[in-house]
Formats: structure tokens, C-alpha cells, sequence
């Protein structure tokens, strides 16, 4: 079974910055970090998990962990903004449609692996009208508190004779290689380079991705 994989924000569409820039709004307001500090953290921990990110700064404030009660208020607050500001002008990225199709039409299964909670990930999905390119649609929750679940489970159920994956951030490179998986990196908020010492089998832009693709397949048969 030929398998592909994408990361969605940075992969498909990029609202990347806009969150990050939320997020660094946000956690100043209510615990006193620095803006842009916690923006560039945003950045430079993509394919982390929204959860991951919070618990990481309520660490270094408060020197303790992040009780889910007032995760859950502050995620409701930042999820809310995303839906009414952010995800209704969500454009996908130049050439990401062809790309779909193209992938659609060559691999037997295709899933998007996101650190976005689960729901809204699918509620995004289906807003930009793309549900019917995807087989499985995983974000994170209580059950898949990362990428890495994601990984596991598609192994487990599935078993790939060509595993793909597709993202833009060093965590997404990192967790697809140690699932075996061969990996095609981004550069879209992160240097080629990040990608790169991350252990990227292919660095290269949307566009091009399709060529290394077909390369793939060819080997494969
Ligand atoms: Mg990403």
C-alpha cells in the first residue's frame, strides 16, 4: 500500500506567522512573556503541538505544570480568534491543489498529520473544501497527544510498501525518519538548512515536490 502524508499549516495552507503572532499576543497578556520571543518560539517548534507550546511557557513563568483547566480557557480564547480572524481568509498555497490531485490519484491512502487539535484541524480541513482528499484527517487530543501517535497508528493499521511525508518544520522531518517514512521538507517559515541538519530526504519548494514524487514512484516500481 503506497502511503502519503502531509502536514497541513506551512504544507497546504500558511497561517503559520499570524499564530504565531496570536500566540505571542496573547501569552503576554495574560502571562507577562515577551511578544516576539514567543512568537519565534512558535515558529522554530512547528509540527509541535498547540498543547506543547502553552505547557512549555507556563513552565518557564510559573515553574510548574499547566493544569488543564486553565489551558482549556486560554486554548478557547486563541481558538476562537483563529476561527473568527485567521481561518476564514485562509488561501492555500500556490500549486498545494495540484499537488493534492496529483497525490490522489497515485498513492492508495493519504493522511494529514497536524499538531492542530483534533477537531479544528477537521473543521479547517472542511472549510477550505479539501475533505475529499484525505482518507484521515488526525490532529491532537487526549489520544494522540503528538505527530508521533499519528505515526504509530498509520503503521500499525496500515502497512506501507511507500510511506511519504510531506511538512515544513524540523519536528515533522524528525518524527517521519524515525518512523521510516522518506521525507520531503518545505522551507515555507523555516531556512532549508533547519530542514536539512533535521535529516530531510528531499528540501524543495510545492512546486518541485510533484518531480521528486514521481522520481519515487518510478523507484518504487
Ligand atoms: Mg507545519
Amino acid at each position: 500500500m503506497k502511503i502519503f502524508g502531509f502536514d497541513y499549516d506551512g504544507t497546504i495552507i500558511n497561517i503559520e506567522p499570524q499564530k504565531a503572532n496570536a500566540f505571542g499576543e496573547l501569552i503576554s497578556k495574560y502571562w507577562g512573556a515577551d511578544k516576539k520571543e514567543a512568537a519565534d518560539f512558535w515558529i522554530n517548534g512547528g509540527g509541535t503541538s498547540r498543547r506543547y507550546k502553552f505547557d512549555y511557557y507556563y513552565e518557564k513563568k510559573y515553574g510548574k505544570k499547566l493544569q488543564d483547566k486553565i489551558y482549556n480557557k486560554i486554548e478557547s480564547e486563541y481558538s476562537t480568534l483563529l476561527k473568527q480572524t485567521y481561518y476564514p481568509k485562509v488561501k492555500l498555497l500556490p500549486h498545494a491543489l495540484d499537488i493534492l490531485k496529483f497525490v490522489r490519484s497515485q498513492f492508495d491512502f493519504i493522511f494529514v498529520s497536524s499538531g492542530v487539535p483534533l477537531k479544528e484541524i477537521r473543521y479547517l480541513v472542511q472549510l477550505n473544501g479539501l475533505s475529499d482528499y484525505f482518507d484521515l484527517v488526525l490532529g491532537t487530543s487526549n489520544k494522540y497527544l503528538s505527530k508521533r501517535n499519528h505515526f504509530r497508528e498509520i503503521l500499525n493499521t496500515k502497512k506501507p510498501s511507500l510511506l511519504i511525508f510531506m511538512g515544513d518544520s524540523a519536528e515533522d522531518i524528525k518524527v517521519a525518519r524515525s518512523y521510516k517514512a522518506i521525507t520531503i521538507g518545505l522551507p515555507t517559515n523555516q531556512p532549508k538548512k533547519v530542514l536539512k541538519n533535521a535529516g530531510a530526504n528531499f528540501v524543495c519548494s510545492l512546486k518541485e515536490s510533484k518531480s521528486v514524487i514521481k522520481k519515487l514512484l518510478a523507484n518504487q516500481e
